[in-house]
């Protein structure tokens, strides 16, 4: 990022922060760089977004600047929410499992502290509990990665580690002002976890489709389970299922299989008996419309089992 790319939203007055829309143009701004303290030029002509600006010959770094913005941008929002008793909603994309989740950014949390030096390291925020113990770390990360002493220690005591990457002036904006922040990597998966292994559950859906009888080409229902993408046969059904697969006429039924030498609950054709195996329904996954089943509950595709 090239310091000219980066028009710096905001500028210090008397410690505060102030948005550059808060402030006279030009040098009457009266606002310095928090981080090299010059002063700043507020520049608000017609043609570009307006920004702060250094003067000629200023020695400094965009992403120190952008780096230290965040911190405290982010520490005054969370500050401010805890003093409110107010929560702070914010959502990540789970590394987990691959949703979205949402929570509240200062849960638990009686502080926020900028930079609280912790012995081995110093994160960028850090949330405390009452009684001083850290439940979260907080470490706005620009151009090098959040620091390993960090990471170790949020691992070794099980604090949460939360990230935001900035890449412009306009993520500033969006910590002090979006209803929820966007954090880029959280360590926490709120999925509930299969109580038998631990994996994340996956929600799983019920579809009914209309297809043929393979033997007699009667008009027949045909049900799966889509678990998340993994399609799963009646053999899988919970009872739930069942009941919701039936209720739009699927016949379901325990059928001898003598290729697997077993019986097994699977799709009946109601006019001649025949069943469709489990090597079989692949053929009629294509028929599945994802966007409308019936959500049944959750399932463990590790031991697959429902919850
Ligand atoms: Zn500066
Ligand atoms: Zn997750
Ligand atoms: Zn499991
Ligand atoms: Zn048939």
């Amino acid at each position: 990022m090239s310091s000219r790319a980066f028009k710096i939203p905001y500028g210090e007055r008397h410690g505060e922060l102030l948005h550059i829309s808060a402030v006279e143009r030009g040098l009457r701004c009266n606002c310095v760089c928090p981080v090299c303290r010059e002063p700043l030029v507020a520049r608000k002509g017609p043609k570009v977004q307006h920004h702060f600006g250094h003067l000629p010959g200023a020695n400094c770094s965009a992403e120190t600047v952008l780096h230290q913005l965040g911190k405290r941008l982010l520490h005054r929002r969370m500050s401010a929410a805890i003093t409110a008793g107010d929560e702070l909603p914010f959502e990540w994309l789970c590394q987990h499992c691959g949703d979205r989740h949402e929570g509240n950014l200062v849960t638990l949390a009686d502080r926020a502290a900028m930079e609280l030096d912790l012995g081995v390291c110093r994160p960028d925020v850090t949330l405390l509990k009452t009684d001083g113990t850290p439940v979260a770390f907080v470490e706005i990360v620009v151009s090098h990665a959040p620091d390993e002493n960090v990471l170790a220690h949020a691992a070794a005591h099980n604090v949460t580690l939360v990230e935001f990457h900035l890449n412009a002036a306009d993520d500033l904006e969006a910590l002090e002002q979006s209803p929820t922040l966007s954090a880029t990597k959280v360590d926490v998966c709120t999925r509930p976890k299969c109580t038998t292994c631990g994996c994340p559950l996956c929600h799983k859906m019920v579809h009914v489709v209309d297809g043929e009888c393979w033997r007699c080409n009667a008009p027949m229902k045909i049900a799966m389970l889509m678990v998340e993408g993994t399609p799963e046969g009646p053999e899988r059904f919970s009872e739930r299922d069942c009941a919701v697969a039936r209720e739009q006429g699927a016949i379901l039924q325990e059928n001898y299989s003598r290729t697997l030498q077993k019986s097994y609950l699977s799709n009946t054709c109601g006019i001649c008996g025949a069943f469709i195996g489990t090597n079989f329904l692949h053929e009629y996954w294509p028929l599945v419309d994802e966007t409308n089943g019936h959500a049944t509950g959750d399932m463990c595709l590790a031991c697959l089992e429902s919850e």
